[in-house]
């Protein structure tokens, strides 16, 4: 019986053998999961954000204006509406250290990465030294 990653309840209380050959692809129980709103077209084709037809929502169009920020974002793609139950789940993530909950992420990333994204080069975003100690992370030295 495999408990969810997320609130630790475990979906059926009575272990069947499907619940030792059926593999949840998210490690959450069935209710957390419901709160998984996948993003999909139509969207804003720079940042994700759900709109009624393909195009550029109003923030880009008006980041795009900036001098500042004009060409720096070319294309981000998130997986999951930024629901008010996703809030709770990557504070739980990031601020708690509860690195398992990533996994959730994982499979879809993949997905979008080879669809969408295939030959760019994945660079990781460094933290300032500030949110890394509210974070809580291990620092390695070298
Ligand atoms: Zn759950
Ligand atoms: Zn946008």
């Amino acid at each position: 019986m495999i408990a969810c990653a997320y609130c630790g309840k475990v979906d059926s209380p009575l272990p069947s053998w499907a619940t030792f050959f059926v593999v949840n692809d998210n490690n959450l129980c069935g209710r957390c999961a419901e709160h998984l709103e996948k993003l999909e077209s139509p969207w804003c084709e720079v940042c994700s954000r759900p709109m009624k037809e393909n195009g550029i929502c109003s923030d880009c169009n008006r980041w795009e204006s900036s001098a500042k920020w004009a060409g720096l974002i070319q294309r981000n793609r998130s997986v999951f509406q930024y629901n008010e139950w996703m809030q709770g789940y990557l504070a739980q993530l990031k601020y708690r250290g509860d690195a398992a909950l990533a996994d959730v992420f994982a499979r879809n990333l993949q997905r979008i990465y080879r669809q969408q994204f295939d030959r760019c080069l994945l660079v990781p975003i460094p933290l300032s030294e500030q949110r890394m100690s509210e974070r809580g992370s291990i620092r390695v030295r070298l």
